[in-house]
């Protein structure tokens, strides 16, 4: 039938992109909030355009009055959700859980969101409900490393016909926590511990192939609950503001990775870093009618978006160009193994559904333009190889990092 030969193309499809290494990319649309309504109407009401999500056929159709209809295809496409946290857990299940088998073959793997203001990145990736619990990606990968893995008193039996054979156990897991805010690496789990913001500045140390943060707070989790606690009152430090666009809007990008030492059966040792990236919004500055410190704040992040775009730009091109230009700011220095390095990497592209009143529509298109140059991205990925456990986390890492597989 015509679906079953669909659903062969999108599995080809995958696997071909499997293949090949390519940062794998996929569109989230989330529903209309509470939050949609209220918004302040003296923004142009235009009728400028439609919007759709297939998610059978993995595409996204917009169309506006200047540049007709376009579709573009991802690797995955979710529609709005009747059910957020429910959708939450078919994210991880379809696209994190896979990749997180990757992390414990150590493997590096980065999981990000990208999208404009409220397109429901920080949800994505946090996920807090109105109970407060947290219903994202990184604690549910959390739950799933720790408390799946890690439990000494996990029967390792017996195993149902479709589960999976465990051979792994995660033998321990630190967590680092960091925003980027005006160009500055802020230490947040440094502050949580005392430190004061101006003394939580960390430096990025860029070596010839790897890059780590100098004296950055890196603390041990074992237990989910722990690690949520973190993760709840770091949120509290992060730097948000109230703009127009979004009630809580967050004004840096925010980086939390999870190092990970992992037993294989048999003896041998992996380590791996999992790290998860909420970028701060991705419109334009005038759109929130920014001013002053405000203002500054949109310079930093559009000028550290545009060069991440860049460094995207340079990377999808073919032949890929000796110099990529991550140092040009310190998201992309941050990012230098999460995007054409050493890591295998999931791209969550957020956006609105079509919102006539706030005239979104140019910022849609924007973001899914950035992320279909993002699917021809392929990673420098390199298979870890066994490791000693006193080997450094980093040391493994990327090699011919500016090369082409
Ligand atoms: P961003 O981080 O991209 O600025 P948020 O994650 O803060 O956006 O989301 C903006 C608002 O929309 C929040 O109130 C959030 O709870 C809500 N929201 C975002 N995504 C979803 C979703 N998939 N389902 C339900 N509500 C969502
Ligand atoms: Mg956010």
């Amino acid at each position: 039938t015509y679906e079953e030969t669909l659903q062969q193309r999108v599995r080809l499809h995958h696997s071909v992109e499997d293949a090949k290494g390519n940062i794998r990319v996929i569109v989230r649309m989330r529903p209309v909030v509470p939050n949609d309504a209220s918004q302040p109407q003296h923004i142009k009401h235009l009728e400028d355009g439609a919007l759709e999500v297939d998610e059978a056929r993995n595409a996204v159709f917009l169309s506006t009055p200047t540049t007709g209809m376009k579709r573009f295809e991802f690797y995955s496409v979710y529609g709005p959700a009747q059910d957020s946290v429910a959708q939450q857990g078919v994210l991880f299940e379809e696209q994190v859980r896979p990749l997180l088998k990757s992390v414990l073959d150590g493997t590096n793997v980065a999981v990000m969101a990208y999208g404009p203001t409220g397109s429901g990145k920080t949800f994505t990736i946090l996920g807090k409900t109105e109970s407060g619990q947290l219903s994202g990606l990184l604690p549910q990968s959390v739950e799933f490393l720790l408390d799946t893995l890690m439990a000494p008193s996990t029967p390792q039996t017996p195993l149902s016909s479709n589960s999976e054979t465990r051979l792994q156990v995660v033998e321990s897991c630190t967590m680092t926590m960091v925003e980027v805010y005006m160009d500055q690496v802020y230490d947040i789990l440094g502050q949580l511990h005392g430190a004061l913001e101006s003394a939580a500045k960390v430096d990025v140390r860029q070596g010839s192939d790897t890059v780590s943060l100098n004296g950055v707070t890196e603390v041990p989790v074992s237990r989910w609950d722990d690690a949520v606690r973190y993760l709840q009152e770091g949120l509290r430090l992060r730097k948000t503001h109230r703009t127009l666009k979004n009630l809580e809007s967050s004004r840096s990008h925010l980086i939390v990775s999870l190092h990970l030492v992992v037993q294989a059966t048999g003896g041998a040792t992996y380590r791996s870093k999992l790290v998860f990236v909420d970028l701060a919004g991705s419109e334009r500055v005038s759109k929130s009618l920014s001013q002053g410190e405000r203002l500054k704040e949109a310079q930093h992040i559009n000028k550290s978006l545009s060069a991440l775009g860049d460094v995207v730009h340079a990377l999808s091109t073919t032949p890929r160009p000796a110099y990529i230009p991550y140092r040009n700011s310190r998201l992309t220095q941050l990012l230098f193994d999460a995007i054409g390095g050493n890591a295998k990497t999931l791209l969550i592209t957020c956006i609105c559904p079509h919102l006539p009143q706030q005239h979104n529509m140019s910022e849609t298109q924007s973001t899914l333009q950035f992320a279909s140059r993002a699917k021809n991205v392929r990673n420098a990925l390199v298979q870890r190889a066994h490791s000693t456990p006193n080997t450094s986390i980093d040391s493994s890492h990327v090699e011919g990092d500016q090369q082409p597989l």
